[in-house]
């Protein structure tokens, strides 16, 4: 009897790691490791949660045309270009979907976000892979990496786990030198944490090979509801809501997303608080004697002498009930990816650190 085997590629994925969120006896931990905003979601998102209980026996609709409107009027986009997904992880899936598959490739950056590459194999595609400049993303590279059959690059831009960017003069030039039958996708998940930046929205709107993909997950603080969106030429949208599941967004999900888009006082006291304990977090790190590069996202990457002291620090914190991201998985062994959480839990990981570097174990 013939085997029962999945399609090829599908037995190459690692099964995502999430950020951990319990330590083995210890109790009261502080949750630094998945990006989350430490302030919650929008009261007026917790509001719409609410009032969403007396429709739970309603289908949500399927167009999503209230949150797409919000999403034009909010992020200044032509709605009718937009497209939601179940996490900005769905529209990533339907890009690989649509667009790559067996005998094609799609590139990212050694240290670009785990998700391309599951996608990429899901989709039966090559993932390939480039390096970076000192944990910047190269354009060079990726023109480089680039070949008849490359049909995605994905970067992401602030870039998880690095935290850094590149300007948009760079991204530009990218799109301008990619192959003709290539789509540059500009996944946005922390742009809204960059003062006056767009996230290469202007970009989509002068090009047909540009999509972007934002979420709710972080600065908006609805990790949980599983809500992102996309943003692209007419004929891409079109293509991705043909593999659009019409039900893929609950209605409670979209009545949050809603709420907490349309609350922008809330989103910037998030954003300024943000920038101001990351600076507090990075630069007491760095006098501990532990550099991290100038992050504009709401995580650091703090970067060890080695493998064994980013973990032994890893372990250590641990004990103390903060839980942070080890980033081995993206080829940065030495280093550890932290949230900035609330001010206690800034101070309290920095003291920690500081006490580790003094040689508590
Ligand atoms: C967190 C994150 C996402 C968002 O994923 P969702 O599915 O929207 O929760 C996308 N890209 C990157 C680089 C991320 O770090």
């Amino acid at each position: 009897m013939a085997p029962i085997d999945p399609q090829p590629g599908i037995m190459d994925i690692a099964l995502y790691q999430g950020g951990k969120s319990k330590v083995e006896g210890v109790t009261n931990v502080v949750k630094l490791s998945s990006n989350e905003n430490p302030f919650g979601a929008s009261p007026a998102a917790k509001d719409a949660v609410a009032r969403s209980v007396h429709e739970l026996h309603r289908y949500p609709p399927t167009d999503h045309e209230d949150l797409r409107r919000a999403i034009g009027e909010v992020h200044g986009v032509d709605w009718e270009r937009v497209i939601c997904g179940v996490g900005s992880d769905e529209i990533i899936t339907f890009l690989c979907q649509a667009y790559a598959g067996e005998g094609t490739e799609v590139l990212y950056t050694e240290h670009g976000f785990a998700m391309y590459r599951i996608s990429a194999l899901a989709a039966g595609a090559t993932p390939v892979e480039v390096k970076e400049r000192d944990r910047v993303t190269c354009v060079d590279n990726l023109l480089d990496g680039c070949t008849d059959k490359t049909r995605l690059v994905f970067i992401a831009n602030p870039n998880n786990p690095t935290g850094t960017m590149i300007g948009m003069a760079e991204i530009e030039r990218l799109a301008e030198g990619l192959p003709d039958q290539c789509l540059l996708v500009l996944d946005g998940a922390y742009a809204e944490y960059v003062e006056g930046y767009d996230g290469g929205a202007k970009l989509v709107d002068m090009r047909n090979n540009v999509v972007m993909t934002r979420t709710f997950s972080k600065l908006y603080g609805l990790g949980g509801l599983r809500v992102g969106w996309g943003y692209g030429p007419r004929h891409v949208i079109d293509v991705l809501n043909r593999v659009r599941g019409p039900f893929n967004l609950s209605s409670t999900a979209l009545a949050a997303a809603e709420a907490a888009l349309r609350d922008t006082a809330y989103a910037e006291k998030c954003r300024n608080d943000n920038t101001r304990l990351r600076t507090i977090l990075s630069e007491a790190l760095a006098e501990h004697g532990v550099p991290c590069d100038t992050s504009v996202a709401n995580f650091v990457l703090a970067r060890f002498a080695d493998q064994q002291e980013a973990e032994d620090c890893d372990l250590y914190l641990q004990k103390q009930g903060l839980i942070v991201r080890r980033v081995a998985g993206y080829n940065l062994p030495n280093c550890l990816r932290i949230t900035v959480g609330d001010e206690p839990s800034v101070r309290r990981v920095a003291y920690c650190i500081g006490q580790f570097k003094a040689g508590a174990r």
